[in-house]
């Protein structure tokens, strides 16, 4: 066994042991014991599962709590893939599911299976992207040569680059797919074996070479020369050459002008972050592959709150998954929440709300004014959000009754001092009074209040 396998699975004993205490028994029993790790490349860390039944489940369910875990241990960013192994078998000998790590002339069958056409959702902000990946995928080396794919993480890049691999496999062609990271220590290892022949052979033995995150390359001269030559040789050919990028070519460090004025001979395809239909229309297909059932409200709230990036969102609603699973709760918008503050750091510490900013949330959640809350109107609905306001007021952002009062058109204290008992007695023998306060209060600390 070498030492990098070793490692993995040292890194993978770890975690495991780190997520028996965080998943039931019965779960770590039937899902996670019988796991190894199996591959450890760049931000990408294969588990071995006894079936595809497992992986499945454990992709479905487990996928972001197995992501957090092994951030914590590694200490940065990793994606997980979950892929059958079944006991007994050489863990060491199996291929990362990313691309041939292989032998001369053997390709993969698939390209991580979860990247295809199918399950891109085009909006505006990638529509131009994914056209010319699919007329790439379609006409290899005719259309689109090179066709560089640019955006920010987490925006779809390796999956529109995976999902033309896919395709183009699909439709026989010979694919390589392989993070810049992968193709320089490839470069270096075959320097130091002396194997520079296998590696032009592999790398130019292709018609589709899908190079992701070629941001990596900048500031390593030999690398870019090396790729230079391999870029050359295959467009000379009708070769395609697919290439993803954080930044656009022009933009790229270091980047020796010569390699990103090739880049700048084909098609230049960006990515943007998505609008707010895309999202929700991409909430709802992650959520079909998830099966399990959202309302429409959590659909809204996670689109509305997630806008970094689509693994973000995506990471959202599979933590709010395995919250459900975990906590035996649905996942309904109350735990959508939880799970968008656990996800912000916020835990479950209560938000401190300026005395300002409670008024106008209790004033929203009533659907009336801030001013009126402050006024002397005493119809009920105003009475009521008043004498929650005061409650909250005092006893979760501590604010004296006084200072309350000043803030409701100059009531003295005491007759605050007196609504707030009021409001204190009520809760002890009203449940319908004591849960409209606990949703008041449970609704401002959402992430969407003010
Ligand atoms: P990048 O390579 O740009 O950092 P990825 O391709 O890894 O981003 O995408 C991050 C996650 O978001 C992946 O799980 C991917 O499936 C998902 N994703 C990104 N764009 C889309 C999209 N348009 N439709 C569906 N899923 C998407
Ligand atoms: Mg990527």
């Amino acid at each position: 066994m070498s030492s990098r396998t070793a490692k993995v699975e040292e890194i993978w004993e770890a975690a495991k042991g780190a997520l028996q205490v965080q998943v039931n028994k019965a779960n770590y029993e039937t899902w996670l014991k019988d796991t190894k790790g199996l591959n450890y490349e760049g931000n990408r860390f294969v588990v071995g599962t006894p079936s595809a039944f497992a992986s499945e489940w454990l992709g479905k369910r487990l996928q972001s709590l197995v992501e957090k875990t092994l951030i914590s241990i590694i200490g940065h960013q990793v994606e997980v893939t979950f892929q059958v192994c079944p006991r007994g078998e050489a863990y060491s000998h199996v291929a990362a599911p990313y691309g041939p790590v292989s032998e001369k002339g053997s390709f993969p069958l698939r390209l991580n299976p979860k990247y295809t056409f199918d399950s891109f959702v085009v909006g505006r902000c990638n529509r131009f992207a994914y056209a010319t990946a699919i007329g790439v995928a379609e006409e290899p080396g005719r259309k689109y040569n090179p066709l560089f794919i640019h955006g920010g993480p987490g925006l779809g890049k390796t999956h529109l680059a995976c999902a033309i691999g896919n395709a183009a496999i699909d439709n026989g062609f010979r694919v390589l797919y392989a993070s810049t990271e992968q193709f320089t220590n490839e470069f270096i290892n075959a320097i130091k074996e002396k194997r520079m022949e296998d590696f032009r052979e592999k790398f130019r033995n292709v018609d589709i070479l899908l190079l992701d995150d070629i941001n990596f390359i900048s500031g390593k001269p030999q690398t870019q020369e090396v790729l230079f030559h391999t870029f050359n040789e295959l467009h000379n050919a009708n070769r395609q050459v697919v290439i993803t990028s954080d930044t656009p070519p022009r933009k790229l460090a270091s980047l020796e002008s010569r390699l990103g004025s090739r880049f700048e001979w084909g098609v230049i395809a960006s990515i943007h972050f998505p609008d707010y239909e895309t999202r929700l229309a991409i909430l709802h297909a992650k959520a079909q592959q998830l099966s399990m059932p959202f309302d429409d409200e959590v659909f809204e709230l996670l689109a509305r709150k997630c806008k970094k990036t689509i693994r973000q969102l995506e990471g959202t609603l599979n933590h709010l998954c395995a919250n459900s699973e975990l906590l035996g709760k649905s996942p309904d918008q109350e735990l959508a929440e939880k799970t968008l503050r656990e996800l912000n750091g916020e835990g479950s510490a209560p938000k401190t709300l300026d005395s300002e900013s409670l008024i106008i949330a209790v004033a929203r959640q009533f659907n009336i004014s801030p001013e009126s809350i402050k006024s002397r109107k005493r119809d009920q609905r105003t009475t009521r959000a008043r004498q929650i306001s005061i409650y909250l007021l005092r006893e979760k952002s501590n604010v004296s009754f006084q200072t309350i009062g000043d803030m409701l058109s100059g009531r003295d204290h005491s007759t605050v001092l007196h609504a707030y008992q009021n409001v204190a007695s009520k809760l002890k023998v009203d449940p319908t009074f004591q849960k409209e306060v606990d949703n008041t209060w449970r609704e401002l600390q959402s992430p969407g209040s003010p």
